[in-house]
């Protein structure tokens, strides 16, 4: 594992106790003692998942932890983008990897100080980590396209009303995600997020669907939902 060696983790959780938890943007602390906690990044395709020990752990399981009570929590990563680590301070830690607010955490007053104050393609803003927290690629398509902005409008060109609408979009968005698990069956039908691809038609209009490099992530959209700002 990246961030830790295997020994090591060992060695600091033997015979611990998970206390309690905390997220911000894409990482996830559990609290295993006054001054230390462990540190889970999913990556694209990391999960939990906590089962009797007696049962098969799941196929790309990377770190398995295993409880006085039997049962087990795996952390599983198929494409090993994932990362566990340990942290003495949580804030400590988002200060010194330089990381935003929390993308939940912050008021439209915030927000549109923090956009205010960059320039560049609006997704890229979303995209950055340093500025809010917890936006991935595939999330700052289904806000944009909520909000009916072009991926590529440049934040100075936005105007407040668009600003607004992109704050709201961005709540919404990341309150449903967490709803469903972050599960494309249980999104709403409306969504771009499982009609991404080649084929895929706009669920609003029924256009074809456009996809575009940003900031050196493919952004999927529709051209006529999503008119660039003159
Ligand atoms: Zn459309």
């Amino acid at each position: 594992m990246k961030g830790v060696s295997a020994r090591e983790l060992a060695r600091r959780l033997k015979g611990r106790r998970f206390e309690s938890s905390r997220r911000h943007g894409k990482h996830l602390f559990v609290r295993v003692d006054d001054d230390l906690w462990l540190r889970l990044h999913f990556g694209m395709t990391g999960s939990l998942q906590y089962f009797k020990c007696d049962q098969r752990a799941p196929k790309h399981t990377r770190v398995l932890f295993t409880f006085a009570n039997a049962h087990c929590l795996a952390f599983e990563d198929q494409r090993k983008f994932g990362e566990i680590g340990l942290a003495e301070d949580v804030d400590e830690y988002l200060r010194k990897r330089g990381l935003g607010r929390d993308a939940l955490d912050i008021s439209l007053w915030q927000f549109k100080e923090i956009l205010g104050k960059h320039r560049g393609a609006v997704k890229s803003t979303l995209l950055n980590q340093k500025l809010i927290a917890g936006i991935g690629n595939i999330y700052a398509d289904e806000i944009l396209f909520h909000a009916r902005i072009h991926p590529a409008t440049e934040i100075g060109r936005l105007g407040e009303k668009n600003v607004g609408k992109l704050f709201r979009a961005a709540r919404y968005i990341l309150k449903k995600t967490i709803e469903a698990k972050a599960d494309a069956d249980l999104m709403p039908k409306s969504w771009l997020l499982p009609r991404r691809g080649k084929w895929g038609k706009c669920p609003r209009c029924g256009r074809g669907l456009k996809s575009v490099t940003i900031g050196g992530r493919t952004a999927w959209f529709c051209a006529h939902c999503q008119r660039p700002t003159s």
